[in-house]
């Protein structure tokens, strides 16, 4: 009788197999060991998500969110590079946004990009964007512009974009891939809220846009990214006037300012590569309401900028406001460099849309803030692809958010 170690059960033909790999592998050269492996292992294990400093797998992600955040943040690195490549190439000097503009090849490129990174690691999940393929399939000429823009976008770092689940096939699968960004949006499950390009006419000028992705669960966003390539990398530069119409690209220049529910907000520099190190930010403290600086829209059709300064002489405030485009407002509060963003309807059948706030809002309440409505709500995101509860926006740290909301009732109640 052999012992039991040498029977032919099914275990031990198994671990004989094991072995006889091992040994044939080690005869080898090491050259080509370590790859296969790491294919081999790579059999074996949960997706692996290397971030600059930490690796993760699946199964500790799904309370923390951090393959979310991983996934979100080179997601959203990797398009606003393209973003920046479609400016150098075809944006310096258009003003609209026409059928074959440059933001319209930028918003369905950073859109490809970043749907394909998230049905690559969360098929399951819902996407909410803004553009569709449409005009892309009836204009083969566009199309061709955006996939070569597309397959050009690659991260300089070959587990990142692995990561991100490497490159589209073909022009056919980038056109299906931008539908998939169709979902009604809604108060139940994982839905991604994506706007490619936020602030075109900043993107055209060559000042501020965003590039925005956020996901919400049952209707509350747990995860918000928001690349904005023309923000100092410096969380403390004051803001300036001219924030909002300065060339793009000068050095110091881009950022990716993000946020998780309950875990606070970060801003590291946007990067080529692998992510670069992130540090936590919070909104400046402001002991007295006049002594703020607050933003709104350049675009005086997007934000009553009569109403803001009425409001803004309520609480004392004497300096001027500072004008940008995009979710760049809300960025720039989190991290200190202003304090108050204004958002006062113009127009009143207005509804604004998920994608223009849902990473913003996570980001300024992670920062310490307060994000609400012209009323005072907080904003609801579980109501489809719009926010039909809600009117305007105002974000401001939380010591001074109600008396801010006291002063735009005042306002806009006496008109
Ligand atoms: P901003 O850069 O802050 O001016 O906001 C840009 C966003 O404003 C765009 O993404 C549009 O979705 C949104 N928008 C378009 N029309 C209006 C409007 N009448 N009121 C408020 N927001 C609008
Ligand atoms: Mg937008």
């Amino acid at each position: 009788m052999l012992p039991r170690i040498f029977q032919k059960t099914p275990s031990t033909i198994f671990l004989l197999a094991i072995s006889l790999v091992i040994l044939a592998l080690s005869f080898l050269p090491s050259t080509t060991l370590l790859p296969r492996l790491r294919l081999l292992t790579s059999h074996f294990t949960l997706r692996p998500i290397s971030t600059s400093t930490t690796t993760v797998n699946n199964t500790t992600n799904m309370a923390s969110y951090a393959q979310e955040l991983n996934i979100a943040l080179l997601a959203v690195q990797r398009a606003t590079l393209l973003t920046k490549s479609v400016f150098h190439s075809h944006a310096k000097g258009t003003l609209s946004k026409n059928d074959a503009s440059p933001v319209t090849i930028g918003d369905f490129g950073a859109q490809a990009l970043i749907i394909a990174a998230l049905q690559h690691a969360f098929p399951q999940d819902a996407i909410v964007a803004e553009e569709e393929a449409k005009d892309l399939r009836e204009n083969e000429s566009l199309r061709d512009l955006v996939w070569d823009l597309v397959q050009n976008a690659k991260l300089a770092d070959s587990s990142a974009e692995e990561t991100l689940g490497g490159p589209i096939k073909s022009p056919a699968e980038m056109l299906d891939i931008i539908d998939k960004g169709d979902s009604a949006g809604g108060s139940s499950g994982r839905i991604w809220a994506i706007d490619p390009i936020d602030g075109t006419k900043g993107f055209l000028r060559g000042g501020q846009y965003a590039v925005c992705l956020g996901l919400m669960v049952d209707g509350d966003v747990k995860v918000g990214v928001l690349g904005l390539p023309n923000l100092p990398e410096s969380d403390s530069e004051p803001l300036v006037e001219g924030i909002g119409a300065e060339q793009t690209d000068a050095a110091g220049k881009g950022v990716i300012i993000s946020a998780v529910q309950g875990q606070g907000a970060a801003s590291r520099p946007l990067g080529k590569g692998a992510l670069a190190e992130g540090h936590s930010i919070q909104m400046k403290p402001l002991a007295n309401v006049s002594d703020a600086t607050f933003c709104e829209s350049v675009e005086a059709g997007h934000s009553s900028q009569g109403d803001a300064a009425d409001i803004a002489r309520k609480l004392g405030i004497t300096k001027p406001s500072v004008r940008m485009d995009s979710q760049a407002k809300y960025g720039s509060i989190a991290r200190g460099a202003g304090d108050l963003y204004l958002r006062l309807p113009v127009k009143k059948d207005y509804v604004e849309k998920i994608w223009d706030h849902a990473a913003g809002d996570l980001i300024v309440r992670e920062a310490g803030g307060e994000v609400t409505d012209v009323e005072g709500k907080r904003l609801d995101f579980g109501q489809g692809r719009t926010l039909k509860n809600n009117k305007g926006v105002i974000a401001a740290p939380k010591s001074v958010h109600a008396q801010v909301i006291e002063a735009v009732k005042s306002v806009l109640g006496s008109k």
